[in-house]
């Protein structure tokens, strides 16, 4: 299913509740970026079984219980979790590398697919081996395109998750073509990635680049899987038809959990003061303590967890700031009136 977490500012509220777990940060690749980084703690699988039925519990409707790591085909007891989860009618996401999606994980996943929907997001940095290889393991490129092929072909949906860097941020026309080839459902850019190459050099991307490769994109093929990306966003925002209240970070119905059981608002704000509490909490109190959090991550355009980030980092606080500028020119460029503005906030990196 194709996905973009969207909520009410009005309400707090996301419109389609997402919970993240990550039960460890174990993992067989080391990108440059990659902020899993952890002490060898995760969650026990008898308390995965339990954290999806607390969430089951806690959503009367429909609601997206998803696994980020680490690499969560890694997870230990991953196939007592994804499937119980699809059992009690839980949207399944899992983002992974595809390094561990052969035969036999593939089969399975097309089980639980069959019962539940969802998406499978699939890494990739790049449309050929020595540009993912900037930023990711060495010598995967072939490991995950094979794995979204395999995958689409087995009715399985599948989502990819592009991380632009100033490496690889001329790939990006090239990267969607490959992946309308290969029937991906869905395609994410992550612009706002804190990736310093091997040098310490910062490699935020410049979206002057990135814009007209996506709006290219949108225009021909891709205008499906690019909704909301930052090109669709500039143009929805300009139609008059949003009141764009920021991002979704501390809305009710929006958690992430680390391994060592802790509990925040959003995997790009991991820090004690977007600490919700503890798997131990229930999700009504968890959501009761971020309801604060969300004046944090209002009125601005680009990821405020980045932003938090950025505090500590001026070079690339001053890069997100021209980020937002250029995105605000380009929507007042296009703006035209409406008498009926929905309220909206948007998560800008869109996926995780
Ligand atoms: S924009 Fe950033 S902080 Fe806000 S919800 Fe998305 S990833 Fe989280």
């Amino acid at each position: 299913m194709k996905y973009v977490m969207k909520g009410n500012p009005e309400t707090g509220k996301l419109n389609l509740p997402h919970l993240i777990v990550a039960q460890s940060y174990n993992c067989d690749y080391a990108c440059i970026g990659c902020n899993a980084v952890g002490n060898g703690e995760s969650i026990n699988p008898r308390r995965m079984l339990k954290i999806v039925d607390d969430w089951r519990a806690y959503n009367m409707g429909d609601a997206i219980f998803h696994l980020k790591g680490g690499e969560p085909l890694m997870f230990e007891g991953i196939w007592d979790t994804v499937n119980h989860a699809a059992c009690k009618g839980l949207y399944l996401f899992m983002t992974t590398s595809g390094s561990k999606v052969d035969q036999e994980a593939v089969k399975r996943l097309q089980g639980v697919y069959d019962k539940t929907d969802g998406q499978v997001i699939v890494s990739l940095d790049g449309s050929r081996e020595e540009i993912n290889a900037l930023s990711r393991q060495r010598g995967s490129f072939e490991t995950a395109r094979s794995a979204i092929e395999t995958l689409v072909e087995s009715g399985v949906p599948v989502a990819w998750n592009y991380r632009v860097h100033r490496g690889n941020q001329e790939d990006i026309g090239d990267a969607i073509r490959l992946a309308n080839e290969l029937g991906v459902e869905q395609f994410n850019v992550l612009y706002h990635a804190q990736i310093r190459n091997r040098n310490g050099n910062l490699e935020v991307p410049d979206l002057e680049v990135i814009l007209p490769q996506l709006e290219r994109a949108r225009n021909n093929r891709a205008r499906d899987m690019l909704e909301w990306s930052v090109v669709d966003m500039i143009q929805r925002l300009g139609s008059g038809k949003y009141d764009c209240n920021g991002c979704t970070a501390g809305f009710r119905g929006f958690a992430y959990i680390t391994p060592d059981g802790n509990v925040y608002s959003c995997p790009n704000t991991v820090s004690e003061k977007h600490r919700l509490g503890t798997i131990d909490d229930s999700f009504e109190n968890l959501f009761e303590n971020g309801k604060n959090l969300r004046e944090v991550h209002k009125e601005r355009l680009v990821c405020k967890g980045e932003l938090e980030a950025a505090t500590k980092d001026k070079e690339y606080q001053r890069k997100l700031d021209e980020e937002e500028e250029l995105i605000k020119e380009k929507i007042a460029k296009t703006e035209t009136t409406s008498e009926e503005r929905e309220p909206i906030a948007v998560c800008f990196n869109r996926n995780y």
